[in-house]
């Protein structure tokens, strides 16, 4: 990782960069929506598709010269179809948060009706919060999970469906740590007459793998970020039925976005590969077993696990049984003085703020890439337990540094 040329021109950068992988490489990346691509991935994003513009889509494009990029977006498509099983693709969101605008665009009228989960019970800003445009766009109303179990209530979801006749429901979380009954969801939209949109962005790869149930062929929709679990780059994906490409298509472009950014397409073609591969089974495995590891051992420790536990590559830690002075705010910081990255997050029935949350969050699909086993993820919850106990000790911040350095060192980044 020299970044040469950014040096030749712009120290400030390639300094700001290098500080970046050393950051990556030195430190434990907890944070449940990231991961570390390839560097197969890494050199297609970087690569000159950065220059060209392909508006349109394979075979039928606004521009000329787009013989390459034409060849590269349809072995991404490809790829997804054969991964996920769609009848029907579309791989140019930018982002997520525009995959799911498209489909809003794509099926809704403003003023028109989202159900979807409350942002602090894990869902996500893209599905009707009111600082994101869909929620002053659209009606949105949002249901719960069970404060009880901090299992969804899809029962309650029900009953607010029936109550509320949404246009669209939408099922897919960011905080989630159980498996999604995305045939459950799919059963109340059709009561309701309702589309479905099941947003997959964190447990994308896990989909893939066959890990996680699959909400293709279930869902009308189904939205994925491809940085995420899936390890294809920064990017979004669509996919839907035939009865919806046209409008999907559409939505994304013109609808709501200009030219593709070919070179994170190009990631995505590569990332899609390498999802196809054995290895990459093993690896979405591996990352919810670590999980599990991570959470029993937190739990043993005396920690108190949203859902008392996980079937998927995340755990959410409500801190306010075991350590009440301590908010996911401070846990945070002393972690990430210790090596250790995750973010505060809120938790169901949260009482404190957005800003401030009760709990926090950590996923093991960055650990898992570079080589993290159940053992060293046991050995992780020991050390943020230590933080966690004494998040204003400085001689504990130093010492699980140290150990951090070692697991790291053991498990190389970016060699
Ligand atoms: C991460 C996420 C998204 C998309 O986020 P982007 O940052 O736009 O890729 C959408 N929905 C959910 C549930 C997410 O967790």
């Amino acid at each position: 990782m020299e970044h040469e040329h950014v040096r030749n021109v712009d120290p400030a950068v390639a300094d700001a960069l290098e500080g970046e992988v050393d950051r990556q490489r030195n430190g434990l990346q907890m944070i449940a929506s990231e991961n570390h691509v390839s560097e197969a991935v890494l050199d297609a994003q970087g690569s000159v598709l950065t220059n060209k513009y392909a508006e349109g889509y394979p075979g039928s494009r606004y521009y000329g010269g787009c013989e390459y990029a034409d060849e590269i977006e349809q072995l991404a498509i490809d790829r997804a179809t054969e991964l996920f099983g769609a009848e029907h693709v579309n791989v140019q969101p930018h982002s997520g948060t525009q995959a799911n605008q498209a489909v809003y665009f794509a099926m809704l009228e403003p003023g028109d009706k989202i159900l979807s989960l409350d942002l602090t019970h894990g869902g996500h800003l893209s599905h009707g919060h009111p600082a994101n445009f869909v929620g002053q766009l659209y009606d949105v109303e949002q249901y719960e999970v069970d404060p009880g179990t901090g299992y969804l209530d899809y029962e309650g979801l029900a009953d607010l469906a029936e109550e509320f006749e949404p246009d669209v429901i939408v099922s897919g979380y960011s905080a989630y740590p159980r498996e999604i009954d995305f045939e459950r969801v799919q059963e109340t939209a059709d009561e309701v007459g309702a589309y479905h949109l099941a947003d997959i962005a964190h447990i994308t790869g896990l989909v893939a793998a066959g890990v996680h149930e699959s909400p293709v062929g279930v869902a009308d929709f189904v939205t994925g970020s491809t940085h995420k679990t899936i390890r294809a780059g920064r990017g979004g994906i669509v996919m839907t039925t035939e009865e919806f490409a046209d409008d999907i298509d559409s939505a994304v472009f013109p609808g709501g976005q200009g030219g593709p950014l070919m070179h994170n397409v190009a990631g995505k073609a590569v990332g899609f590969k390498e999802a196809l591969q054995p290895e990459f089974e093993d690896y979405a495995e591996q990352t919810v077993t670590n999980a599990k590891a991570l959470g029993e051992r937190l739990s043993e420790n005396g920690f108190s696990l949203v859902s008392g536990g996980t079937d998927n590559h995340l755990v959410l830690v409500d801190l306010r049984e075991s350590h009440p002075e301590t908010s996911g705010g401070d846990a945070e910081e002393a972690l990430e003085a210790a090596g250790i990255v995750l973010n505060g997050n809120t938790v169901p029935g949260e009482t404190r703020s957005a800003f401030d949350p009760s709990g926090i969050r950590a996923g093991t699909p960055a650990l898992t890439t570079r080589g993290f086993d159940e053992d060293d993820c046991r050995r992780v919850a020991d050390l943020i337990t230590r933080v966690v106990d004494a998040p204003e000790d400085e001689s504990v911040i130093e010492e699980v540094r140290e150990e951090v350095r070692a697991l790291c060192d053991e498990n190389p980044l970016y060699e």
